[in-house]
């Protein structure tokens, strides 16, 4: 069927806003929108505007869409954010109608009504916040903040999303695990192997480092991801150990990373240092969960007895290549 004929028999079905008449057609080459398109098939078959809340499609849904773009702008107003992305939950009602539509009126180049709403709420947030001097913009990959509108509930939730950071950590002193280290036999209660801590390492790097990260992103908690791991009695010399580090539901992503290796040096009086900190962009992240690197073991050995150069060369070799 050709597009004119299909939009005839749409129009004449019920009364049909442009956005959701346009929908059926979003497909067609050109670069209208789809109320735009709408518009013009509905003209020129000779029909007239009817108020949307009438549409048999939609009952009137786009147009609660500046409300809920403020109602998003409103949630995220505390946090800084440069990308978002929205969802909707649609209602049983406009699931059961595009069903409908695409059986009765099939077209081929009809967009599912979520992709119109999402794209269009989106749109309304951005253009939203231009007004106010901000410039955001939807991002399908890696958004920072998330809307979910949940239609039937006429509701807006909002999903901040981790920032992530990456460096490298040197540990100058030894006593300090990478990450918090919870006393097996107790699971964090307090016993007899842990002397009633409830933790085998008193401290690791990532409780030391995690707080001065929250302090400087207004986040409420993170997670520590090292590339591998030392023992709690090793230090972490040369060029540090890559690492990961997560702050969820930062309230602010640019912050100054000089300050934060500072003040990590400062409050461990030197014993954690973090080098090379910046953003981690999914490269870095992958580089960290999947790298591979090469370590250099230093080890000073005392024997308590006198041992022969044949004995010590016979040990010596029984070391090369793989460990297990
Ligand atoms: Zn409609
Ligand atoms: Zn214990």
């Amino acid at each position: 069927m050709d597009p004119i004929s299909l939009a005839s028999e749409l129009l004449r079905a019920g009364p049909i806003c442009d956005h959701c008449l346009g929908r059926r057609f979003a497909g067609l080459p050109g670069k209208l929108s789809n109320p735009e398109r709408g518009f013009i098939l509905r003209i020129a078959l000779g029909f007239g505007q009817i108020p949307e809340e009438r549409c048999w499609v939609c009952g009137g849904v786009f147009s609660h869409i500046p409300r809920w773009a403020e109602r998003a702008a409103e949630l995220a107003q505390d946090h800084e954010y440069k990308t978002f992305l929205f969802g909707v939950h649609l209602s049983p009602r406009l699931e059961a109608t595009e069903e409908f539509l695409n059986e009765r009126f099939p077209s081929p180049w009809a967009e599912p009504i979520r992709r119109d709403l999402n794209r269009t709420l989106g749109q309304a947030l951005e253009r939203l916040l231009a007004e106010k001097g901000r410039k955001v913009t939807v991002d399908f990959q890696r958004p920072e903040i998330q809307f979910l509108v949940d239609i039937e509930r006429d509701e807006v939730k909002m999903q901040v999303n981790p920032v992530v950071f990456y460096g490298r950590y040197r540990k100058l002193v030894r006593g300090i695990a990478q990450t918090s280290w919870t006393c097996p036999h107790c699971r964090g209660k307090g016993c007899e192997v842990c002397g009633g801590t409830g933790k085998l390492a008193p401290t690791s790097v990532e409780e030391l480092v995690l707080p001065v990260f929250l302090e400087a992103t207004g986040g409420k908690a993170g997670k520590f991801h090292g590339a591998g791991r030392e023992d709690a009695d090793a230090r972490m010399l040369g060029r540090g150990r890559p690492f990961l580090l997560w702050v969820e539901e930062p309230r602010r992503r640019t912050v100054d990373l000089a300050w934060i290796a500072e003040e990590v040096r400062r409050r461990t009086a030197g014993a954690v240092e973090l080098l090379e900190l910046q953003p981690a962009t999914p490269e870095l992240e992958m580089k960290v969960k999947k790298g591979r690197f090469t370590k250099l073991y230093r080890a000073k050995v005392l024997f308590s007895s006198p041992v022969s150069q044949e004995a010590f060369q016979k040990a010596i070799s029984s070391l090369i290549g793989k460990i297990r």
